[in-house]
């Protein structure tokens, strides 16, 4: 494995911790009751960890896993992955049919969606499990609970060739500090679940928790089911949320190297634009990596990497390709000495955080854009056990 890695992640990788996935999934479990499942969120390509690498790591664990999308879930059959797998998303009509022929739940909310999808079930002599979306307070999709809803449910209820599984919100502000609108989100949930009940309509699977109320510890994560994504991945939601309960390790380090140094003078400028001159005499570093890997352009000349466990600030403008470090302090660096763009070395740490503090980005979408330019290398017990790169797969 070391001499096939090289190949691929001689200019950059991200290394994937398996077993911190699995530890983040452990210790979001021991908060909830032993009967609450979880599904692990792994949209946007497991949060740009790799969908199928991490959804296989967790399956043991999962009641089953949310996509965003129709395409998103399929892919996750098509590797094999078994158990429960809801579209968060709108699914589209041209898409139904994959939903009925993999077994994958989409999100309801309006009668038409629900109506074609039980003609096609009924056509293709099969049952297809939905669950219902609630908007309480998110304005995105999902119906407002009320009459209007109630009525809808109870027709939905009775279609033939479709199942309602399950009913699920979603929280707008669970990573703040006042949970008060939380609160009010899960009142408006529950009520409504209780209104289906005096109907006679009870939804077997309810959820409504996402990271930030499963690491909280909210009483919503006491339903049927719980929605872990970017906790899944060690990262906390947001600053505001409670550290205590659930101890995360993030997951993902992206590395690179030094691919080319140079002694400039005073008077030199860096990169394009010429944002950055020296004043002094200094020794610089470049690293192949840019924003066409989904390394925001927006850290030019604020943010750093670690070579040789110190940190080495970037000097004017991030390119699509490359970047300039200032290794002006840093004794003995070579060409492909080892450069943490994200992750640990030595004793310092570059967190994904810092990075979206210092790029005026959201940490979310930070790891979201490492694209699919950069190899994944999994780790398992420390050893690299399975390579994704994107080049090979055509
Ligand atoms: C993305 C998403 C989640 C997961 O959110 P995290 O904050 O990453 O845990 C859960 N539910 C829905 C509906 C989502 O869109």
């Amino acid at each position: 494995m070391e001499q096939l890695t090289l190949r691929h992640t001689r200019r950059v990788y991200a290394k994937v911790d398996l077993d911190a996935i699995v530890s983040n999934m452990k210790a979001m479990k021991a908060l909830l009751p032993e009967q609450t499942g979880m599904l692990g969120v792994v949209k946007a390509d497991a949060y740009g960890h790799g969908a199928v690498p991490v959804a296989r790591a967790i399956e043991p664990y999962v009641s089953g896993f949310a996509a965003a999308t129709a395409e998103e879930a399929v892919q996750l059959r098509k590797a094999g992955l078994k158990g429960l797998i809801l579209v968060l998303g709108v699914t589209f009509p041209e898409d139904f049919e994959d939903l009925i022929r993999w077994d994958i739940r989409p999100a309801v909310f309006e009668w038409e969606q629900a109506e074609a999808l039980s003609r096609l079930a009924l056509l293709c002599h099969k049952v297809l499990h939905i669950h219902l979306e609630v908007d309480t307070g998110m304005s995105r999709i999902g119906m407002k609970p009320g009459e209007e809803a109630l009525e809808l449910v109870k027709r939905v209820s009775c279609l033939k060739g479709i199942r309602i599984e399950g009913i699920f919100t979603h929280f707008s502000r669970a990573d703040e500090k006042d949970l008060s609108c939380t609160e009010e989100q899960l009142n408006a949930f529950e009520a409504f679940d209780r209104q289906l009940r005096e109907q006679e309509i009870r939804i077997p699977l309810r959820h409504c928790s996402n990271s930030a109320a499963i690491v909280g510890g909210l009483s919503s994560n006491q339903l049927e089911l719980c929605r872990a994504g970017i906790a899944l991945y060690g990262i906390y939601p947001s600053g505001e949320v409670r550290k205590d309960l659930a101890a995360l390790t993030p997951a993902l380090e992206l590395i690179s190297c030094v691919s080319c140094l140079r002694d400039i003078g005073p008077g030199t400028a860096v990169s394009y634009g010429g944002t950055f001159v020296a004043d002094r005499p200094m020794r610089i570093a470049t690293i192949p990596v840019g924003y066409g890997d989904g390394y925001p352009r927006s850290l030019s000349g604020k943010g750093a990497v670690l070579i040789h466990g110190q940190r080495a600030p970037i000097l004017g403008r991030i390119c699509m390709d490359q970047f300039m470090v200032d290794v002006s302090y840093i004794p003995d660096v070579r060409n492909f000495d080892e450069a943490v763009l994200l992750g640990f070395q030595g004793g310092e740490h570059i967190s994904v955080e810092e990075i979206a503090e210092a790029s005026g980005g959201f940490h979310y979408e930070i790891l979201c854009g490492l694209n699919k330019r950069i190899p994944r290398v999994y780790i398992r017990e420390g050893k690299a056990v399975e390579i994704r790169d994107y080049f090979d797969e055509n």
